[in-house]
């Protein structure tokens, strides 16, 4: 699978605002790769992740990273006295004291100096080289069918190490790229000051070869899962019956089923978590039947699933 057709995996399955954007870190003696653009002007690091989402493929050298901090974390260069000592931070009052500052500074992943001599930055469609990390611009929901991808091809929940202080270049490429598992950060100080990520924004980096595995799951998902949590499928479709605290209600529903809609399909008996329905013959036909409505939850998982929408929940009147 090439980047093209990756890249359209992820967009159609999770409709995707932004391209993912391809990131490695050139080590000496790697070439450029062909159709790459130097911005004129310097870039953090963070901004040519937004620059790069928007289409664009950009070579970085040192000279061309405007944030002394990300250029040091990525290894790019030597960082500066102040911010590895952690003072800066106490101007800017982002942590309380030095021994916090040094505590954080301490426990970030971070690349020697002189590790890597460029960052490559591009729209993975357009990426013509082979990323360390593919970074996704995400709402929680769609970071939330990132994790499931992963899940539903390894079966492992995921374990993220993040922090609001330097998300695009420790959190995304440097604990990515050590640990070789997916990661997850809301974006930090520097990065939201100087960038247009929305506030509803997170980013999701993962490690580029796990892209051909969550790109195998991720369909699986939207031929059913995705598109049913989207149109919310089990919300209650009324609130009516508001009650107070303290009321004479025991909670318990009435379940009602259309006996002309039902198919007998027996999506409903199969999909219940508490075994309500089961499947009896009459007239001729299968047909759902209620069998123990003092089980329901009102989940309304099978309000959600049954294809014929012949089942309806209310109120029981006690
Ligand atoms: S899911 Fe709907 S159509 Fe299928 S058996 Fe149940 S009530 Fe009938
Ligand atoms: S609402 Fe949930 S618990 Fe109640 S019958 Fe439907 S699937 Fe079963």
């Amino acid at each position: 699978m090439n980047h093209a057709q990756l890249a359209e995996i992820y967009q159609e399955a999770l409709s995707l605002r932004w391209s993912p954007v391809a990131v490695r870190l050139m080590k000496a003696g790697e070439e450029i790769p062909e159709g790459m653009v130097e911005p004129t002007l310097p870039l953090r690091h963070c901004q040519s992740i937004i620059v790069a989402r928007r289409g664009y493929c950009l070579y970085m050298p040192p000279r061309k990273h405007a944030c002394p901090d990300g250029s040091g974390i990525l290894g790019l260069t030597e960082m500066s006295p102040k911010l590895r000592s952690g003072d800066l931070y106490l101007l800017f009052k982002k942590l309380p004291d030095i021994e916090c500052a040094r505590k954080m500074i301490a426990s970030r992943p971070e690349f020697e100096p002189g590790t890597h001599q460029a960052t490559l930055v591009a729209p993975l469609e357009r990426a013509n080289f082979e990323p360390d990390v593919v970074i996704f611009t995400v709402w929680p929901e769609q970071a939330m069918w990132l994790c499931c991808a992963k899940t539903y091809a390894s079966g492992e929940r995921q374990v993220f190490r993040t922090s609001g202080y330097n998300s695009t270049c420790a959190d995304l490429l440097v604990q990515v790229m050590k640990s070789g598992e997916m990661n997850i950060t809301f974006g930090c100080y520097g990065a939201r000051a100087s960038t247009e990520i929305d506030d509803s924004e997170l980013y999701v980096s993962v490690p580029y070869e796990q892209l051909p595995v969550l790109a195998e799951s991720l369909p699986k998902l939207a031929a059913k899962s995705i598109p049913e949590e989207r149109r919310k499928i089990y919300l209650p479709p009324i609130m009516d019956n508001i009650s107070r605290p303290g009321q004479d209600d025991d909670g318990k529903v009435e379940l009602l089923i259309d006996e002309e809609r039902c198919n007998g399909c027996s999506l409903c008996e199969a999909f219940c978590p508490a075994s309500v329905f089961e499947m009896m013959e009459h007239n001729g036909a299968m047909k759902a039947v209620v069998i123990k409505a003092e089980n329901c939850s009102a989940c309304y998982t099978c309000v959600g699933q049954c294809p014929q929408r012949a089942i309806q929940l209310r109120h029981a009147k006690i």
